[in-house]
């Protein structure tokens, strides 16, 4: 079965390839994404990991390097809070957040290549971005 547990493998696997150290609070925060049903916010998921095991900043600062890395969605909602998603597949894709509950979709493609090529056109290299869809969900409504 497609398990938890190869989820978590092939995180750990993502977290060598990008020369990230393998540290307690990072084990611990992968299997708690991993296990996660829904995007979690970096407050949640210190929360779930027991209050007093790691500090906020730790999670922090483990979730940014995990951003960087790939491994780990960060979803920005327009409360200004992120949430968090493991991003096993290092797949690219976008979300639906619902304004109101917070539940989170995934939309699973994208049609920004086009934009993205027009900036290259104009001479930027490295493009990048960053598209979330916000609305309110069928049960909120
Ligand atoms: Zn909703
Ligand atoms: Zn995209």
């Amino acid at each position: 079965m497609p398990s938890s547990d190869h989820k978590f493998e092939s995180a750990i696997t993502n977290l060598k390839k990008e020369r990230l150290r393998i540290t307690e609070p990072r084990k611990a925060l992968l299997q708690l994404l991993v296990e996660a049903p829904k995007p979690l916010s970096a407050e949640e998921l210190h929360t779930t990991l027991g209050p007093g095991k790691f500090d906020l900043v730790t999670v922090y600062r483990n979730l940014e390097a995990f951003e960087n890395a790939g491994i780990v969605n960060r979803i920005p909602t327009e409360s200004g809070k992120s949430l968090y998603e493991l991003n096993a597949e290092r797949h690219h894709y976008h979300h639906i957040i619902c304004r109101k509950c917070h539940r989170t979709e995934k939309l699973d493609t994208c049609e920004v290549a086009k934009l993205e090529k027009l900036a290259s056109e104009l001479g930027y290299s490295d493009v990048t971005h960053v598209l979330e869809l916000y609305g309110v969900c069928e049960s909120c409504q």
